[in-house]
């Protein structure tokens, strides 16, 4: 097969799928739209299984200048610095999973400023959804995916230990200097 395989794997490269999720026939790979890519049909009952994109959500967290960030203890990415997230349950908002992920895997309670980016790769099965944050409560610890958790100067970044594509181009969008929000705000500004 070409590169369109990947979409039949399970999330966690265990794969393929082999059974229909609605009657348990085997799963075959058809044609079922003349312009779509193949699909994954049940052979018995004629169900076709969409895999769609799996969506997660990320907070690159602020606290007194630096970024919180956490080292993970599961895999993928074992040992590699991450800020915090996870997947987007169904029928839940991307900011209240953002508030949650931080909450379960660093402690702290936070507020999302703005959104930083979206992040799609060609062949995955993650969107990513990263939003830049600040934190208003809770105590800082690691949760159990967490091996540690530090906050980081942008200058102490550590970019050779990041665990995923998403983490480095979203932290690099965050830290980019952006343009004052109007020219009143610079003249005002003093520093
Ligand atoms: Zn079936």
């Amino acid at each position: 097969m070409d590169g369109g395989a990947v979409e039949f794997v399970h999330d966690d490269g265990t794969g393929p799928y082999r059974h229909c999720p609605r009657c348990g026939g085997s799963l075959v790979e058809r044609v079922v739209m003349p312009h779509d890519p193949p699909r994954l049909v049940c052979a018995a009952c004629g169900f076709v299984f969409y895999l769609d994109p799996k969506v997660a959500v990320g907070a690159i967290c602020r606290t007194q200048g630096k970024i919180l960030m956490l080292r993970r203890a599961i895999e993928p990415a074992y040992g590699k610095w991450v800020f915090p997230g996870g997947y987007v349950d169904r029928g839940e908002t991307l900011e209240a999973a953002a508030r949650r992920e931080t909450l379960e895997e660093i402690g702290a309670d936070i507020r999302l400023t703005r959104l930083v980016g979206v992040y799609s790769y060609a062949g995955r099965p993650v969107i990513v959804v990263v939003y830049e944050a600040e934190v208003v409560g809770g105590g800082i610890r690691g949760g159990e995916e967490a091996l540690e958790v530090r906050a980081f100067a942008p200058d102490e970044i550590p970019w050779d230990a990041l665990a995923f594509r998403s983490t480095r181009e979203a932290l690099m969008e965050c830290l980019r200097p952006r343009a004052p929000e109007s020219p009143g705000a610079r003249e005002t500004r003093r520093d």
